[in-house]
């Protein structure tokens, strides 16, 4: 679009999540949706890379016969394989399907930002494989191979048809509501309860101080992952103000069933990786976790809480479910230095 000549300023309260009629997406000062801001800052303090883990301690216990059982080693396995493809499909729903979308800059500067976290995690499942050896075709592969991650995967990525054709714009009551959709669909499900089972059986890893160093890396990428869920959050909840009329109880309906699909095909997950339960942990208290998760993501957005479960990992609770993410590095790890090393 030509740019218009003019030395009216921007009116910021015509700024919009989507469908901003003032659309000037290139000034990002001044700001409406802070919470975007905040998001961008705090993705920058945290920033990190995978290699500055040191995977020593992974690699002699992973060449070592004594330290893990054929069902962790399988477990492990089976969560990189879902791990190592799923930031490319939260990359590729941004970069190519929302943002262009987006007409609040600041907004658009997170989803930067975001966009390069989903990189690093990639970059961290492949310094994962490498580091232990492990078969990069099978790890990479198993999203084409394994049911359970085939149908978490598939889910997902039936909902970018439309949002990533071409000619597909906001503006519409039909099309805000697949836009929103969208955004529910990949933050509240994808990042908010697909990651979690996976999350869960990294930390009970570390518990038993197994594989320490890849469970490090899933520690970071899990603080960058609830970020990613409280600006999808965030943005979903503006909108909601922004444009009240898409919220309709049949949209409400429709959210909630999505989240409770998820639900089924995340426990399925979980058995399919740990049949008779794994570190400690039976099937029966995944299932529980991950109808826990939902309810907490579900009451975010002002939907009713579906099952009333407890938590049945408490420890998790405190690294995730809280937003204590900082307090909660701060207790275990130094901050990120920039040009430093990570102490532990
Ligand atoms: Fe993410």
């Amino acid at each position: 679009m030509p740019i218009q000549k003019t030395t009216q300023k921007v009116d910021i309260n015509k700024r919009r999540i989507i469908n901003g009629a003032d659309a000037d997406v290139i000034q990002l000062y001044p700001m409406k949706h802070t919470f975007a801001w905040e998001a961008y800052n705090n993705g920058n303090a945290n920033h990190w890379l995978p290699t500055e883990i040191s995977m020593q301690q992974d690699i002699e216990q992973w060449k070592s016969h004594s330290v893990l059982s054929d069902e962790e080693r399988l477990a492990f396995k089976t969560v990189l394989g879902f791990f190592s493809t799923a930031d490319s499909i939260a990359a590729n729903n941004i970069v190519l399907a929302t943002y262009r979308h987006i007409t609040s800059p600041e907004c658009r500067m997170y989803c930067l930002r975001q966009a390069y976290e989903e990189a690093i995690h990639t970059h961290a499942y492949q310094y994962i494989v490498e580091s232990l050896g492990l078969d990069s075709y099978e790890i990479f592969n198993m999203y084409r191979e394994r049911q359970s991650i085939y149908d978490k995967d598939a889910f997902i990525l039936s909902f970018n048809e439309g949002i990533f054709d071409p000619a597909f714009k906001t503006g519409t009551f039909e099309n805000d509501q697949k836009f929103l959709e969208n955004i529910a669909v990949f933050s509240l499900i994808m990042e908010g309860i697909f990651f979690y089972s996976s999350f869960a059986v990294m930390f009970s890893f570390q518990r038993q101080n197994k594989l320490v160093g890849s469970s490090q890396q899933i520690q970071y990428i899990m603080r960058d992952e609830s970020q990613h869920l409280n600006f999808g959050i965030e943005m979903i909840n503006t909108i909601k103000e922004e444009q009240p009329e898409l919220w309709t109880e049949e949209f409400q309906a429709r959210i909630i069933g999505l989240v409770r699909k998820a639900v089924e095909l995340e426990y399925a997950f979980a058995v399919d990786c740990f049949p008779k339960g794994i570190l400690g942990i039976n099937s029966e208290s995944f299932k529980t976790y991950i109808e826990y998760i939902a309810d907490r993501r579900l009451q975010r957005v002002g939907l009713p809480v579906q099952y009333g479960s407890p938590n049945p990992f408490p420890w998790m609770s405190e690294a995730v479910d809280l937003n204590k993410e900082k307090n909660f590095f701060e207790t275990r790890v130094t901050e990120y230095k920039t040009g430093g090393t990570l102490e532990w």
